[in-house]
């Protein structure tokens, strides 16, 4: 004891400090002796201070302190604190052993917190994230796993052992391949629908949030795995289920429809008046039926993701005059204007041409079919930042805004007498939703009742780099043998029926060996094959037919009620049709394919479509097949999809001009031979006269395409003849 009365004043004053704080405090000395052991302390570890200061620090009799005291007391020992837990008669003690410094001896001190609260707290809380039915499992800042919950363990089939406290890669855990996985979520959630196989089939949504402190600093991230596995699989077998009933309902229609359409076209012989319009109702009706099935399977193949987007450049000002064409018939005779507005410099959005025509042809048939009293459609497009918006405007009975909210969920209606009385499923909207989302825009609508509605749409500008990839138009010249594969007798029947009508001779098959012996003995132009043959598959006969030498070059026609455009392509069908089958399509399609394997191809490179479609006409009535590109770049990805005998070229031309093809087309090994006219308007660029040399033929614009016709006709035969 301090022996001078100020030392003695401070020394009590410090011991009274010792005795009231609240931590248990203990003081070694370098020889391990215990110098200091406050009232908390001996509370705490049951011990007496007479009993243990001045004795060797083994006294205490808790081996996991005195372990780390031992090690701190090491002259060359670490010199950060360390923390153990200890349990004393059912406390929970956090003991921290720090080293300090003894007249330049290392010693130690010992601070003991009495922590039961804070773990029965913790417990608490871990007792409750066990007993959730989601996964989840803890990263710290290093991407340290800090915990895993039961059921986190057995979704995901976890070892924690393998894990638990030890760096690791959300996606690794979850076997997903790196380039599937996840950011850290340093700054926002991220939702991934995640399929495991091992140990059993799951379907999880896994979601990954970052933990942020009060200020907002980043303390690692905890995933979140929610198994829907039985919710999405109902969600699939019902979209199966809707699948092959509509695929069912769709064999007899083809018939019924094909067949009303036979009588009406005058095909079973003269029918009188009342007969006409009985069978126009049954006819109306049949169509509303396909439409419906139609509708059915777009949302089943949109939610089961099995459709195909075939994204490219469009010129949405064709689109809408297009879409217009189409319904000015209707527009005339229900009294309806309609008004197109797009402007010159509008620039190409990506889409599916097909799909975003369906899209636009749905909002424009609402907008005549829900305008009773006539009035004008506007259909407007416009730039709109880094989106092309298309608006459809009209003036009919408009939509009140708690029903707008809901108008694009499937089947969903506006209830009123005058809707009900229009009719309709209440799918189109929600069809148009989903396709639009695909394509990454956005729909929307502004209406009030009574008042007219604007539905809109917006799709991404289409990039520098997206290139429409042309395909190739048949000649004009039609006729020979096209051999006809069905089950279905009347279908075939009916597809024979269309076809002779275009002048040509049919032979039909009904089963896979009879398809392919007549496809041998008759070596037909075109076959045309349904694949859901009763001898086997039609797939498999396509295969062979692409096997056998003699049948490998005819081109086949897939037509089908299921959806298996990709499988048919890779297999080597030239093209894909849809049942119930839509005559004129089928007949165009195999004038196509006749006209294609029978002629040499040109192809025409040009960006004044005016000019393309002139010689288009031309040279197809000459019995060429043409390809039609409208700038450099889609001339060399049709170049890249067939060997045309000939190309024409225009010089001037955006994204890729006529110089650049000449180079690269005479360059490249694969197409140096094929000959290319040039086609030039008034100058040309003299410091690439050189590349100008390496075409074969120049052409001054302006010309007649029908001369131009010839002097391909010419050349090409002047080639063919030996020299
Ligand atoms: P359907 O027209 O077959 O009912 P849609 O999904 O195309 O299905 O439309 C859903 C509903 O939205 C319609 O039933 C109608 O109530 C409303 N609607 C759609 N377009 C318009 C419009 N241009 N004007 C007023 N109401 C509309």
């Amino acid at each position: 004891m301090p022996q001078n009365a100020d030392e003695r004043r401070s020394f009590l004053h410090v011991r009274a400090l010792m005795a009231t704080t609240g931590e248990g405090l203990v003081a070694i000395g370098p020889d391990g002796d215990i110098r200091v052991f406050n009232e908390t302390a001996e509370e705490m570890l049951g011990k007496n201070r007479g009993e243990v200061v001045g004795k060797l620090y083994t006294v205490l009799e808790q081996p996991k302190i005195e372990a780390v005291i031992e090690h701190l007391l090491r002259p060359r020992a670490h010199k950060e604190p360390r923390i153990v837990r200890v349990m004393v008669d059912e406390r929970v003690l956090s003991a921290t052993v720090a080293p300090y410094d003894c007249s330049g001896s290392r010693a130690a001190v010992v601070t003991i917190r009495d922590d039961s609260a804070l773990e029965s707290y913790r417990r608490r809380a871990e007792a409750i994230l066990a007993s959730t039915g989601d996964g989840l499992i803890v990263f710290d800042p290093e991407d340290i796993v800090t915990y895993m919950n039961p059921a986190a363990i057995t979704l995901a089939g976890l070892n924690p052992k393998q894990f638990l406290g030890k760096r690791s890669h959300l996606w690794q855990m979850l076997s997903m391949t790196p380039e599937d996985s996840f950011d850290p979520p340093v700054d926002g959630s991220q939702v991934r629908e995640v399929r495991l196989e091992d140990p059993e089939h799951r379907i999880l949504d896994v979601r990954t949030d970052p933990v942020l402190d009060e200020s907002g600093g980043y303390l690692g991230f905890v995933a979140t795995l929610h198994d829907v596995t039985a919710e999405r699989d109902v969600g699939q077998m019902k979209n199966e289920f809707v699948s092959t009933v509509s695929h069912e309902l769709r064999t007899p229609l083809t018939s019924i429809k094909g067949y009303i359409d036979l009588i009406l076209d005058g095909e079973a012989g003269e029918i009188n008046e009342i007969q006409r319009e009985f069978l126009s109702i049954v006819k109306q009706n049949s169509d509303r039926l396909v439409e419906l099935i139609n509708d059915m399977l777009d949302i089943s193949r949109i939610e089961s993701g099995r459709i195909h987007l075939k994204i490219q450049p469009l010129e949405m000002a064709d689109l809408i005059a297009g879409a217009v064409d189409t319904f000015q018939a209707v527009a005339d005779q229900s009294g309806h204007k309609i008004i197109a507005k797009a402007p010159m410099d509008l620039p190409k959005a990506a889409g599916d041409r097909d799909r975003v025509g369906q899209v636009l042809m749905n909002f424009m048939s609402n907008a005549i079919k829900y305008s009773p009293e006539g009035g004008s459609v506007t259909v407007a497009a416009k730039a709109d930042g880094d989106m092309v918006t298309v608006s459809i405007s009209d003036q009919g009975i408009g939509i009140a805004k708690d029903d707008q909210a809901k108008l694009f969920t499937k089947f969903y209606r506006v209830d009123s007498s005058l809707t009900r009385e229009i009719g309709g499923t209440g799918l189109g909207l929600s069809i148009c939703k989903s396709i639009i989302d695909l394509l990454g825009g956005k729909v929307g609508v502004k209406s009030s009742a009574g008042k007219g509605s604007t539905f809109w749409f917006s799709l991404p500008m289409a990039s520098q780099n997206l290139v429409r990839t042309p395909g190739l138009e048949g000649s004009g010249v039609a006729g020979g043998t096209v051999l006809v594969v069905d089950r279905d007798p009347e279908i075939a029947n009916l597809v024979e029926t269309y076809l002779v009508k275009q002048g040509y001779d049919v032979v039909k098959a009904h089963t896979a060996d009879e398809a392919m012996q007549k496809a041998i003995e008759a070596h037909p132009r075109v076959i045309t094959l349904d694949v859901m043959l009763n001898d086997g598959d039609g797939f498999d006969l396509l295969q062979r037919l692409k096997d056998q030498p003699e049948t490998a070059e005819i081109p086949v026609l897939v037509l089908s009620i299921v959806c298996d455009e990709g499988r048919s392509c890779r297999l080597g069908a030239s093209e894909y049709l849809e049942k119930p089958i839509n005559k004129d399509r089928l007949t165009q399609i195999v004038d196509n394919l006749v006209g294609s394997v029978s002629s040499p191809v040109v192809l025409v490179v040009d960006d004044d479509r005016n000019i393309v479609d002139l010689l288009c006409r031309n040279l197809k009535a000459k019995g060429f097949s043409v390809l039609a590109a409208y700038d450099g770049a889609e001339a060399m990805a049709a170049l890249r999809k067939q060997h045309p005998d000939l190309i024409l070229l225009d010089l001037q031309m955006p994204v890729m001009d006529g110089y650049q093809v000449i180079e690269r087309v005479k360059t490249d090994p694969t197409t140096k031979d094929i000959p290319i006219v040039v086609m030039t308007a008034h100058q040309i660029d003299r410091s690439r006269i050189d590349i100008l040399g390496l075409a074969n033929q120049r052409v001054d614009k302006p010309f007649s395409a029908e001369d131009l016709a010839r002097k391909v006709e010419a050349l090409l035969q002047n080639m063919e003849a030996p020299e």
